[in-house]
């Protein structure tokens, strides 16, 4: 049974790159039937927050990514929080030390700070020198009478050459002594993240860890403590980084770069989850819009791109707007829009917002695009500029409006089939078309200059809106 995991640090929002990473996994763990797995890594306690923690838990969520074992949920290989895993951690550093793959280092900032400089001076790349490995238990003594608080660091087998096979990288070898001696155990006893990633990821049973290539260089000190602990190594799969339009790593300069800030922009989580799902994957088909039944059949990691995925957000505004014209149902896109109407001041009942939903989804790309779109729906007050004014009232605009008032002034109701009667009447009898015809109205409905439909907008709004609006313009 294949099995994966996601594994996220809780000092923050969600964002994009670490989205995409739980997405891959998700859909790696789907498509081969195996396990999804949350896992939270807090041992960093300064930084981490049980808000964060949640919260990434109600983004991924909202993106429609389930796990079957986690913090929530609980599943045979818990406890699925780092914090609460420290006596199984301790276990195996005792194990490592009692083997002699771990020892005791006493040397103080100073020190290693004078190993750097020597280093930098001679012009070779910094490793630890070592000088710590091979303490006799009086030399220890003196240390720890003095007071000096050791780390632990794990003995990296001199000039061993680390390869292995990334599932997306391909062959990758690393000469060991690249780096020295790491630590494992810092200074106030917290086991460090390239060990309990490990310790974890073996107890838990991953067999493919999928991950950002930024954690590369982590892999082989990784796979060393595998094969000193004797666990089996799982596959690795690195994947590439995901930029901004300028081909720098994708932050903050970018704009909104969370889950967070999409849902709060007004972004559908099935179009952000299809939309992640391309950036660094794709189909064979190169189709664009996919279900996530249509994703998880076809996605392979051997089909992920060694080279980096650009994040572009016109495109996904784009694909926002096409699950919102035409894929999600009329409800789904109401509900979720209620707190934005709402948001911006336009107050009604929910069949009101559904009708208006109706008439502007064609145009609108995120739930944002309400403000400007359903202004018309809600707003009778609006002010004509003087523009307005002085372009309609000394031209045959004025007479189409006038027109158009004396044919519904009587009526009980207007439907858009009697807005495209009336309008043809108007056409013939005052011999307008087009422009001169729709502008006018336009104008005085709306005070704008373009915007959405009026045959749908006469519909929605109450003939008594509708009467008072050209009462006022024509005043
Ligand atoms: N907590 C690490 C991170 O958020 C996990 C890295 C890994 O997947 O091994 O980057």
């Amino acid at each position: 049974m294949k099995r994966v995991r996601f594994a996220p640090s809780p000092t923050g929002y969600l964002h994009l790159g670490n989205a995409r990473t739980a997405l891959f996994n998700y859909l790696y763990a789907r498509h081969e039937n195996g396990k999804f797995i949350l896992r939270i890594e807090d041992t960093d306690l300064e930084r981490s927050k049980k808000e964060y923690e949640e919260m990434l838990i109600e983004d991924l969520k909202w993106l429609g990514i389930e796990w079957d074992e986690g913090p929530d949920k609980g599943g045979e290989h818990g406890p699925y929080r780092q914090s609460e895993r420290l006596e199984i951690y301790a276990k195996y550093v005792d194990k490592l030390l009692k083997s002699g793959d771990a020892y005791f280092c006493y040397c103080t900032e100073e020190e290693l700070e004078a190993e750097r400089e020597k280093a930098i001076k001679e012009g070779r790349p910094y490793r630890y020198s070592g000088k710590c490995r091979n303490l006799t238990p009086e030399e220890r003594m003196d240390y720890e009478v003095k007071g000096i608080k050791p780390v632990i660091r794990f003995k990296v087998p001199d000039g061993e050459v680390v390869a292995f096979e990334d599932l997306i990288k391909g062959h990758i070898e690393i000469n060991v002594n690249e780096f020295g001696d790491f630590v494992i155990v810092r200074q106030d006893g917290m086991p460090v993240y390239n060990f309990v990633v490990v310790i974890d990821d073996a107890l838990m049973g991953i067999t493919h860890v999928i991950r950002g290539e930024d954690h590369l260089a982590n892999t082989p000190k990784q796979i060393l403590i595998y094969k000193a602990l004797g666990f089996e190594t799982p596959k690795f799969a690195h994947m590439p980084m995901i930029l901004g339009e300028d081909r720098t790593k994708l932050s903050k300069r970018h704009g909104a770069t969370s889950v967070r800030a999409l849902k709060d922009e007004g972004y559908m989580p099935e179009a952000v989850f299809n939309y992640l799902s391309l950036l660094g994957w794709h189909p064979k088909d190169e189709k664009e819009i996919l279900s996530k039944e249509e994703i998880i059949k076809q996605f392979r990691i051997e089909d992920v791109n060694k080279s980096p995925a650009i994040f572009d957000r016109t495109k996904l505004r784009w694909m926002n707007g096409v699950y919102i014209r035409e894929i999600l149902d009329i409800d789904t896109i109401t509900k979720r829009a209620v707190e934005f109407f709402e948001g911006f001041g336009y107050i009604a009942d929910y069949d009101y917002y559904k009708k208006v939903m109706e008439a502007i989804r064609d145009s609108i790309e995120t739930l944002m695009d309400i403000k400007e779109r359903a202004k018309p729906f809600f707003v009778d007050d609006f002010p004509y500029t003087q523009e307005i004014i002085e372009e309609v009232k000394n031209s045959k605009a004025y007479d189409v409006v006038k027109a158009f008032y004396e044919k519904i002034k009587d009526k009980e109701e207007i439907k858009k089939e009697d807005f495209k009667e009336i309008t043809k009447q108007i056409q013939k009898e005052l011999s307008v078309k087009g422009k001169e015809l729709y502008h006018p109205l336009r104008l005085a409905l709306t005070g704008e200059s373009s915007g959405v439909g009026l045959d749908l907008l006469v519909e929605v709004i109450s003939i008594k809106r509708l009467k008072h609006r050209l009462e006022r313009f024509l005043e």
